[in-house]
């Protein structure tokens, strides 16, 4: 099939190369002129493991290509895909300026039938406002053009997203018309072991279960946030609590880990849009805005720990921070817990030495200049560098390689002998025999 993505972020670029992967021939466009020469030369601007290998092959193929301009320079699709940002406004709402932008250029290249694909994460409604704005562009273009409209959300992660395309769980299929369904079986089926996989049904029905996958995800970590509070209120271990409810089937092991809150580019802005999309119905959704506001919480619980052990100035202090991107295997900083703490910890005078096996190039381009220029916080080059006479050691982000350093040469190498762990990813045991004092997250051991 002739496939055009529109938006070649974390889920337009997978998508591209994946569905080129299985033979498509597939055009990527991309409003970014930097982003399309970086991808025409098979250089990814995000980092996606294993995603550069198929970048390059199905470019050699002649399978893939990049372009800026929907109009002039893509080759006439059978479908259309969006895959465009729907960032946070200032109000909580998803900016949708960005999809509506795609359909319009949509309306201005289609001259047969085509179906479009909507990827993005959107707003119930929002398949009736593309297929909206495609008519108006039709009808400006004089043109009388059957289309269909699907809602096609996605459910990859940042970090695995090659495989989670390549086998989905499932793949959600919101339309009604059976010319669509039968397009999107033809896409999907060569991913799929069975097509009991691909879950047909409205477009608001899809665009609403991608909120909810996430709001349900968002609120299982800000609920074990909240109970590993309780823990360390009452001097119980909420890992014994997780071990003991994620062996029970109706609630599930995972997204059960407490710590220092979630970020990254979707529950955050998931979790508030859909408060807007309440609040717009004057439905109070006291659940969201309680799963946001103890996230909001979790984050600040960072450099209260720190000012627990050391006291609320610390301005003699200089702090190691292992991990800055919101989860292993990105390098997206954004919504990141490590932007919480960093500001909070420079205010209250502390010096920071940070490092990330990946997301040192991002940092550099999004923290403030002014914080490198003024030497408050330093971007290390490796993680023992980043140790080098702090006084303590806080752990963000659980990348693989700070799993089982080297703590003999740790202590050799800090100044003190806190480990603020916020991923509970260490052993309070083992640290504390090894002569480190050890603060996790809802471990009843906080100072
Ligand atoms: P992103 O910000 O990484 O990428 C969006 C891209 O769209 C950018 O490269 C931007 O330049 C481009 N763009 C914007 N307007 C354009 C236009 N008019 N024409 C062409 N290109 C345009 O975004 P993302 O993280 O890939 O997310 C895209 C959507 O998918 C969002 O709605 C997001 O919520 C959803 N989603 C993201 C993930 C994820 O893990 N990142 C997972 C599932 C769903």
């Amino acid at each position: 099939m002739y496939i055009t993505v529109i938006g070649t972020g974390y889920v337009g670029l997978v998508t591209g190369v994946c569905l080129a992967e299985k033979g498509n021939h597939v055009t990527c466009v991309d409003i970014d002129p930097k982003k399309i020469e970086q991808l025409k030369q098979g250089i990814t601007p995000i980092y996606e493991p294993g995603l550069e290998p198929l970048l390059k092959r199905n470019i050699e193929a002649g399978r893939l290509s990049f372009v800026t301009n929907i109009v002039d320079e893509a080759h006439p699709a059978e479908i259309y895909m969006i895959a465009t940002g729907t960032p946070s406004r200032a109000d909580g709402s998803a900016e949708m300026r960005y999809v509506y932008a795609a359909a319009e250029a949509i309306a201005g290249h289609i001259n047969d039938y085509a179906v479009i694909v909507d990827k993005s994460t959107v707003p119930v409604g929002t398949s009736d406002q593309v297929r909206h704005i495609i008519q108006q562009g039709l009808t400006q273009r004089g043109l009388t053009i059957q289309f269909d409209v699907v809602s096609n959300p996605e459910f990859l992660k940042e970090g695995a997203a090659i495989k989670d395309f390549m086998q989905p769980d499932r793949v959600i299929v919101g339309v009604d018309s059976l010319a669509a369904i039968q397009f999107m079986k033809e896409l999907y089926l060569p991913f799929l072991n069975s097509e009991q996989q691909l879950l047909v049904m409205s477009a608001h029905d899809a665009e609403l279960t991608k909120y909810a996958a996430n709001a349900m995800l968002a609120t299982k970590i800000s609920f074990m946030n909240e109970v590993s509070r309780l823990c360390e209120l009452y001097g119980a271990d909420i890992l014994n609590v997780r071990r003991g409810i994620a062996s029970d089937p109706r609630i599930g092991s995972g997204f059960l880990n407490a710590g220092c809150g979630y970020g990254g580019s979707c529950f955050p802005k998931d979790v508030s849009a859909l408060i807007h999309m309440a609040e717009q119905h004057h439905f109070d959704p006291l659940i969201l805005k309680a799963v946001e506001e103890r996230n909001r919480l979790q984050k600040n619980r960072l450099c209260e720990k720190v000012v627990d052990y050391f006291g609320d100035d610390l301005s003699q202090i200089t702090v190691a921070l292992w991990g800055l991107s919101f989860k292993p295997g990105t390098d997206d900083l954004r919504e990141a817990s490590s932007l919480v703490f960093i500001e909070a910890l420079l205010e209250r005078g502390a010096k920071v030495q940070a490092y990330d096996p990946v997301a040192m190039k991002a940092a550099h381009q999004s923290f403030p200049k002014a914080w490198f220029d003024e030497k408050r916080l330093s971007l290390m080059p490796d993680s023992y560098q980043a140790l080098h006479l702090a006084d303590v050691l806080v752990l963000v982000t659980e990348w693989d390689e700070f799993q089982t350093p080297d703590f003999d040469l740790m202590k050799s190498t800090m100044r003190g002998r806190l480990i603020i762990d916020g991923r509970n990813q260490y052993s309070a045991l083992k640290l504390r025999k090894l002569g480190f004092d050890y603060v996790g997250f809802g471990s009843g051991v906080s100072p």
